[in-house]
């Protein structure tokens, strides 16, 4: 039975993070609108048809050398070849061609009737009107030619509905001459801060403020991950002011996120407002860091959809991690990628890691490779939730999995690697 998210809520049980993920993934059942665009528009963008390849890639058996073309049926017979034209890319070459006779050939050009077989210019010698070839022994009859259609067929389906366009999508449907393509549109996102403390950088700091680091963690995975944001900025901790800004955002976003908040501290307004919008829980989940977490809907926005709601943890690392886990997967769902799993990579732990059983921990770690190519990771030091140079010094999240108390040091723990799970990530530090 599928979970949702409203049937797990308010029950004693923690979710794992499985089920938190099913229960959110299964509540965003409907995509964002279909656009057709220029394939000059469409990187980052997300599939929404499946491309069958129209024509033959290469269209025609041409060559991969510069060199001179003739028939291998003529080795053994000649020792020379009379020089009967050129065969240039985009020109070809119609007139026939007999026993004894080759033509100069280039690159890319299509291969004329009546050859089969290339060699590259620096193994030929060319003496007035004839040319010969220096590895006459060696020469292997069908070499250096590109087949028609062996990098792609036609009729082949070649990228299906959901794929992600990067440069090498984008590459291979031009080689198809495809120039429009049907994407889906990116994902309204509305994002706000919470919290009387929390202070926009450029601001000057007052003597109980923090820095909002939070909103800028999400521009930069929502960016990356091709959605339209808006930044709201930071909201007191006033319940009429979280209220009205939660309403009138949803009225035009599919997606709002707020960090902090939502934990059961006085203070904790968002909770409070959003009793009063659509339908959303507080969610006990079995996951450090990633507690407190809220998911739900503000109701329908101006355009008849749902507009999902998620608040986030308020500790800058605890709100990284829930964007990796379980917002990140979401928003590739709402743009159309479907359920594709980001990789999760076996590896040796350096040192023994320790959590709590009936609870997922993850920690920043360092994978590296040993000289013999084994993958092993190591901690970045402490672990506390409002440590955001742990992510910094790290690549990877480690997981410490609900079953287990300790991941004695040799032994396999999976880890998370950042390129993989989170989109704006730009390279490990070390
Ligand atoms: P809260 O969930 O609102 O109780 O916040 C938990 C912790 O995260 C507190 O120490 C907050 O000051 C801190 N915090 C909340 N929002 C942000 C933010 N946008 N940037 C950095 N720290 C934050
Ligand atoms: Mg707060």
């Amino acid at each position: 039975m599928s979970l949702t998210c409203f049937e797990l809520t308010d029950q004693k049980k923690q979710l794992t993070l499985e089920e938190a993920l099913e229960a959110l993934l299964s509540s965003a059942n409907q995509t964002t609108p279909c656009i057709q665009l220029p394939l000059n528009k469409a990187a980052g963008f997300t599939l929404a048809e499946t491309v069958i390849a129209p024509i033959n890639v290469p269209q025609n058996t041409n060559s991969a050398m510069d060199g001179y073309a003739f028939n291998s049926q003529d080795l053994g017979k000649f020792l020379t070849w009379k020089i009967v034209g050129e065969c240039l890319a985009g020109k070809g070459f119609d007139k026939p061609i007999k026993a004894g006779e080759a033509v100069y050939i280039a690159t890319g050009a299509t291969l004329p009737k009546g050859v089969d077989t290339v060699v590259m210019i620096e193994q030929c010698v060319v003496e007035g009107k004839e040319v010969s070839f220096t590895n006459t022994d060696t020469i292997q009859a069908g070499s250096n030619i590109r087949q028609a259609g062996e990098d792609i067929q036609e009729g082949q389906s070649l990228l299906t509905t959901g794929t992600r366009l990067g440069a090498v999508q984008l590459g291979l449907l031009a080689s198809l001459g495809v120039a429009q393509v049907k994407v889906h549109q990116p994902l309204k996102v509305a994002i706000f801060s919470t919290g009387d403390e929390v202070t926009a950088p450029g601001e000057s700091l007052p003597a109980n403020g923090i820095y909002d680091a939070n909103r800028f963690t999400l521009l930069g995975m929502l960016q990356a991950l091709g959605c339209e944001v808006t930044d709201l900025g930071i909201l007191p901790d006033s319940l009429t002011e979280v209220t009205s800004a939660l309403k009138s955002a949803s009225q035009n976003h599919q997606l709002v996120l707020t960090s902090g908040g939502v934990s059961v501290g006085d203070a904790d307004f968002v909770k409070q407002a959003l009793q009063a919008l659509g339908e959303t829980r507080l969610w006990r989940l079995a996951l450090r860091p990633g507690r407190p977490f809220a998911f739900g809907h503000l109701g329908k926005n101006s355009s008849g959809q749902t507009c999902l709601f998620a608040g986030l943890p308020g500790n800058p690392v605890a709100t990284l991690v829930t964007v990796m886990l379980l917002i990140q997967p979401l928003i590739r769902q709402l743009q159309g990628e479907g359920k594709s799993q980001a990789a999760i990579w076996p590896a040796l732990a350096e040192a023994s890691f320790y959590s709590r059983v009936g609870r997922s921990d993850f920690h920043r770690g360092i994978y590296s490779f040993t000289a013999s190519g084994q993958l092993q990771v190591r901690t970045t030091g402490s672990q506390g939730s409002g440590i955001l140079t742990s992510a910094h010094q790290g690549n990877c999240l480690i997981r410490i999995p609900d079953d287990k108390a300790e991941i004695p040091a040799g032994k396999v723990v999976a880890i998370y690697p950042f390129h993989e799970w989170l989109p704006s990530y730009q390279g490990a530090s070390q």
